[in-house]
């Protein structure tokens, strides 16, 4: 019996093989530190918990409309709208178990067999595989300076079969954050060129330095009209296990996806659509103090990069990840970044993610989603293993 073609494509994500590969160290009593997570390290707040424990025992277990239910919807819609400024019909909102499997949806509703999607490096590791399971062909198109996007760069990768622009920001793994006038000339690009621009906005919360992150919904232009909005609970309430992710769409899309993931899953499950109306309503307080903590640690993780010789790093401006440039380092002893990875995991009981992964060769990334001082023995575990090497 054969495995098909498509699945037999498919490798495992990146940061997880990481991940894993530390998880096993530890199991054999090594003391690894783990800069690797995609995930807060807070628990869910306890009024998210006790509302999905409380739907439960009141007997909220069964099945609901596809698209979830119309109350949440309806909260969703207004949440956003006026996080957004712009009018958000419930109609328009579908619940998705996470981010991960809205990415995956949307591309089925959008992308007919061959067809092309457009996206800018350096960017999530899934996209890639996501546009292949879809049936399409993921693009990535090189930035410009600053990891930023470049739009003679993303013109010059247009074909007759491009259909979509996938957007990031604030980015995983370079952690730019784009600016409204990034992001309606983006729109703008989309409109000329007739794209649907799915933007992932699941780190829309996690931003620094009194910057606001901007989504491409609010810049005006024919955005409502073409606008594929991907986001969620994931990292912003510390809810990476519950699948509570959502999309928004155009009005001429909402249905198609429904119809799709009626066929899928169906609906995601009923206690965790109770935990998403009480993370809008109560969820705030906790995403302030959340907000608080990550802005030492990111300083505490680029201060220890930028102590490493020969290692360049920007200043992130959002979610929790930074990505270092360790380019002085390779060709020699390591001959790429998933080498050098590999040696700090090997060596310095330190996992990193290669950035090739990434669609950033030459870069590790390295997650701050853990305490200041892990972050800070992390970082000298790292300057004892460069010390060794002269
Ligand atoms: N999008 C990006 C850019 C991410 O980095 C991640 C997780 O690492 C996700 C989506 C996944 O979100 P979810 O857990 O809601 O599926």
């Amino acid at each position: 019996m054969n495995v098909s073609q498509r699945a037999a494509a498919i490798e495992p994500s990146a940061t997880l093989e990481i991940a894993a590969k530390a998880a096993a160290m530890r199991a054999q009593g090594r003391d690894v530190l783990s800069f690797s997570a995609g995930e807060p390290d807070f628990p869910t707040p306890p009024p998210i918990c006790r509302a999905a424990m409380e739907a439960i025992e009141k007997g909220h277990t069964k099945y609901t409309a596809t698209a979830g239910l119309p109350e949440v919807r309806q909260a969703l819609a207004k949440y956003l709208g006026a996080r957004k400024g712009v009018a958000i019909d419930p109609a328009c909102v579908l619940l998705t178990a996470g981010v991960k499997s809205g990415v995956y949806l949307a591309l089925l509703a959008c992308l007919d067999p061959g067809e092309e999607v457009l996206g800018i490096a350096p960017y999530w590791v899934t996209y890639p595989w996501a546009v292949k399971i879809a049936g399409g062909h993921y693009r990535a198109v090189a930035p410009g300076p600053g990891m930023r996007p470049d739009l003679a760069a993303l013109r010059a990768a247009l074909t007759p079969r491009t259909r979509a622009l996938l957007i990031n920001s604030p980015n995983n793994p370079s952690g730019v954050v784009y600016t409204a006038e990034e992001m309606a000339s983006l729109v703008q690009f989309c409109a000329e060129h007739d794209l649907w621009l799915l933007s992932d906005e699941i780190y829309e919360d996690l931003v620094f330095g009194g910057l606001k992150h901007v989504s491409p919904l609010s810049v005006g232009g024919d955005a409502e009209e073409r606008v594929i909005l991907l986001s969620g609970f994931s990292k912003s309430y510390c809810m990476t296990g519950w699948r509570a992710g959502y999309i928004v769409a155009p009005k001429r899309l909402a249905g198609h996806l429904s119809d799709v993931l009626s066929h899928i899953s169906g609906n995601i499950t009923t206690p965790t659509q109770h935990a998403i109306l009480e993370a809008i309503h109560s969820g705030g307080p906790y995403l302030a103090s959340m907000q608080r903590e990550f802005a030492p640690r990111r300083d505490a993780m680029v201060r220890g990069l930028r102590s490493l010789p020969g290692v360049r790093c920007p200043d992130p401006d959002g979610a929790f990840y930074v990505l270092a440039d360790f380019s002085a380092h390779l060709g020699g002893r390591w001959k790429d970044d998933a080498a050098l990875a590999l040696a700090f995991l090997e060596e310095a009981d330190v996992a990193a993610v290669p950035g090739a992964a990434f669609g950033a060769p030459k870069h590790v990334r390295f997650s701050y989603a853990t305490p200041v001082a892990n972050i800070e023995e992390g970082m000298r575990r790292l300057q004892r293993f460069f010390a060794r090497q002269q």
